[in-house]
């Protein structure tokens, strides 16, 4: 219970992790890049302010203001880029060059800097559009840096009359708002992003193992089939349907039933390998999903979860000892066919005929029939 308390401190939120950052910069791609040719207009455009202000000075501003439309090669330099580190920078970087150049601007027009103070302010808010898709640190960051800029360059000397109470009684409370909200923005983002992935996965999990669902499983299967027959390696599918099951549940009653299911799913889990994916198709029947690996391979994976099964002991809530079987079909993608289902097709066809077999056994399909797991082997053995 205190954690969540803990979660939502304003250290937590200033550590995104990094699926979140990309997420964020992928969701705001397109208003980044629309800010950055809007912004370019508009400061560019803004040579009429100067116009109104000192008439004559405005003809040394034309090519300062003509720098801004340098902002529209943004959206195309953004689609080119897709490392996030890279964008961030230039975003921070041309905001810090915009600032500086429009403190050039003002040091041309005859009291400049005074007739143009209160525009730094609205410089400060642009960011909370344009870089809604970054980080926020680096918000926070450039926030500080945009209002402390032309401070520094009048430290420096380089703004002639500049006013210096003013500008910190407008810019640093202004400063301060807007890193509170982006701050806000930043952690009102983390939510929706985090009720989404619970959302994603709750969507994605059969409740009860924890495994995959069907829903989950099928375009998973589908694409790995895709992979298989682009980058040339083998796709196999095992489908495991326990013996029996209406009996077990009959005699011991439903939570038995699920304890059965529960620990056929853990078996399945210890003894996959790590990529495979393993989902409760529904009720009692599981499927794997055996990545890059041919029949064969797959045959002695199920045969060793067959045999797992078959040698585990369970106690039940009423202290009753009993075991459980499976019954499993395999078989591989043929090479010339993208169907999932004709591969689902095949491994069930497989598991109909170990149950037509006499249950806990493994059935392997091949492409011209389907034969028991010993059968196979010995044909291949002998070549
Ligand atoms: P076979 O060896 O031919 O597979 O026989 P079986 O009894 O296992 O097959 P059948 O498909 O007739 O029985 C499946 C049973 O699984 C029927 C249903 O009541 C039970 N079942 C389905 N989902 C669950 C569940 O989530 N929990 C429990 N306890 N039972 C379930
Ligand atoms: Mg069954
Ligand atoms: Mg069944």
């Amino acid at each position: 219970m205190n954690t969540t308390k803990n979660d939502s401190n304003f250290f937590r939120i200033l550590q995104e992790p990094i699926p979140l950052l990309n997420k964020k910069m992928r969701d705001h791609r397109h208003l980044t890049a629309l800010m950055f040719m809007m912004s370019a207009l508009l400061a560019s455009t803004e040579w009429i302010w100067d116009y109104i202000t000192d008439p004559s000075g405005a003809q040394n501003t034309i090519e300062l203001r003509l720098m801004f439309l340098g902002l529209l090669a943004y959206p195309f330099i953004f689609k080119q880029i897709k490392n996030r580190r890279i964008i961030e920078f230039i975003a921070v970087t041309s905001g810090l060059i915009a600032t500086i150049v429009f403190v050039e601007i003002l040091n041309r027009l005859h009291n400049g800097i005074s007739q143009g103070l209160g525009i730094f302010i609205y410089l400060l808010f642009l960011p909370l559009l344009m870089f809604q898709g970054l980080s926020l640190r680096i918000n926070l960051i450039s926030t500080f840096l945009y209002a402390a800029t032309p401070q520094v360059l009048a430290l420096f000397g380089l703004v002639p009359h500049f006013p210096y109470n003013q500008y910190a009684a407008m810019i640093w409370p202004a400063a301060i708002v807007l890193m509170i909200t982006h701050y806000i923005f930043a952690q009102n983002y983390r939510r929706r992003y985090e009720l989404e992935q619970a959302l994603e996965l709750a969507s994605n999990t059969d409740s009860m193992t924890g495994l995959s669902n069907r829903r989950h499983f099928i375009p998973v299967l589908r694409n790995e089939i895709v992979r298989g027959h682009r980058f040339r390696h083998s796709v196999s599918l095992m489908i495991l349907d326990i013996d029996n099951f209406k009996a077990i549940n009959d005699a011991h009653g439903h939570p038995t039933g699920d304890l059965v299911i529960c620990t056929l799913a853990e078996i399945c889990r210890k003894t996959a390998r790590q990529l495979d994916v393993i989902a409760r198709l529904g009720g009692e029947e599981f499927a794997i999903l055996v990545i890059n690996a041919p029949l064969q391979n797959a045959l002695i994976a199920a045969e060793r979860i067959r045999a797992a099964v078959a040698n585990t002991q369970l106690t039940n809530f009423d202290g009753f000892e009993f075991s459980f079987t499976v019954s499993i079909g395999v078989a591989e993608q043929p090479k010339e066919n993208d169907s999932e289902e004709l591969l689902i097709n095949l491994a069930d066809a497989a598991l109909y005929q170990a149950k037509g077999a006499g249950r806990n056994c493994v059935m392997a399909s091949t492409p011209t029939c389907i034969k028991p797991l010993a059968t196979y082997m010995n044909e291949l053995q002998q070549g």
